[in-house]
């Protein structure tokens, strides 16, 4: 068979140094010319924010974030940029921080410098999120692209264990899907392998030692790669799933990914015999749904959504509501029994089959 493929890669500055954050920033912002800057933090970054923003012309510190970027907040905060003749944005923070400058940027154009303090991987992407109510929009725009990129994995020192296994667990959830995402094509699945790599090293190295450089700087560049290939491949079948929780339930969204992940695994590993063997290589275990399930008891991972305020009785509706959205790349197809059956394993946390 012929090899054909389509695959864009996205204009985007990456800077991946630990401990120099603050140096890295500042170059990236002269290289913008930027001499009026917004910071978004929020107040638990606000020391790590106030390290990275010393040697940048700040014009405005903002704070007021929000996980999912309701519509009130961005509005909010696109105002405070405007009246204050902003000319370039400093996000330091996780996703929903990336996710409030996105949205500034999505009206404004203004340019975005992006630091990650979790492994979400938004900053990689131009997909930006508004809620308004219940209802979660999501969109694509290149606007929205953060031009630069500064790693620092010393910033993730302070993020405590269990959302940094929960938070590097959703980067994984990036790498898995994107082997049978819509988009996904044979470069975005080197990423993604080598995604899982890097996360099944990184994440039990900072279970281990949360306080050592190491294992951050092996799962911060596992979770870049796992946001190239999301960006690149698209949602599958199990980023549909978690934003179909994460919407209509208001689920936290890294422990909800960690959580369906070995489920849809294991639902389409039988199916996708070539990814399969990829990623049990990655793992360096027998088969993938092993290799996964091996990690998530070295890092005592989050095992089931019953515990993040996902009720039994709610099964059906969320079924319903998946159902409509299974992509059609997806290597097996999919029955509402079949959804139903996954989503009752993960609220109850069984041995995923
Ligand atoms: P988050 O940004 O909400 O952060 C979770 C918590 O961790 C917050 O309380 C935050 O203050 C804290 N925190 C972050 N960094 C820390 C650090 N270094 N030390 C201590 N505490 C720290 O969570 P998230 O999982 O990073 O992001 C979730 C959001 O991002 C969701 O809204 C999701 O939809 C969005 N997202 C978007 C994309 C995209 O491509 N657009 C991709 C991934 C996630």
């Amino acid at each position: 068979m012929s090899m054909r493929f389509e695959h864009e890669n996205f204009p985007q500055r990456v800077v991946f140094a630990s401990n120099e954050a603050a140096r890295s920033v500042a170059t990236e912002v002269r290289r913008l010319e930027a001499q009026r800057v917004m910071v978004i933090a929020g107040k638990p970054e606000r020391e790590l924010a106030d390290h990275i923003a010393a040697d940048i012309p700040e014009a405005l510190r903002y704070e007021d974030i929000a996980m999912h970027v309701p519509i009130e907040v961005a509005e909010r905060a696109r105002v405070a940029a405007e009246s204050h003749n902003i000319d370039a944005i400093v996000s330091v923070g996780g996703g929903s921080t990336t996710g409030l400058a996105k949205a500034i940027a999505l009206t404004s154009g203004l340019p975005i410098v992006a630091v990650p303090t979790t492994y979400a991987g938004s900053e990689a992407t131009n997909v930006w999120g508004l809620t308004q109510g219940a209802k979660k929009t999501t969109g694509a725009d290149m606007g929205v692209l953060p031009k630069s990129v500064v790693y620092d994995a010393s910033l993730m020192i302070s993020l405590p264990v269990p959302l940094s296994v929960a938070s590097g667990l959703n980067a994984l959830a990036h790498c898995v899907d994107s082997m049978w995402a819509p988009r996904s094509n044979p470069i975005n699945r080197v990423f993604a392998a080598e995604g899982i790599r890097a996360l099944n090293i990184g994440l039990p190295t900072v279970v281990a030692d949360p306080r050592g450089v190491e294992g951050r700087e092996f799962a911060l560049y596992g979770a870049y790669l796992s946001a190239v290939a999301f960006a690149s491949a698209g949602s599958g079948l199990h980023h549909k799933i978690c934003h179909v929780l994460g919407g209509k339930y208001d689920l936290p969204h890294a422990q909800t990914h960690a959580i369906v992940l070995p489920y849809v695994l294991a639902l389409n590993a039988p199916a996708a015999v070539d990814d399969e063997r990829r990623m049990a290589d990655a793992f360096v275990a027998e088969s993938a749904v092993e290799g996964l399930e091996r990690l998530r008891s070295r890092t005592d991972a989050p095992r089931a959504l019953r515990d993040y305020g996902f009720e039994r009785e709610q099964i059906p509706s969320a079924a319903e509501a998946i159902l409509l959205v299974v992509p059609e790349s997806n290597p097996v197809s999919v029955s509402k029994q079949d959804i139903e059956r996954l989503l009752d394993a993960a609220w109850s946390g069984t041995e995923p089959q």
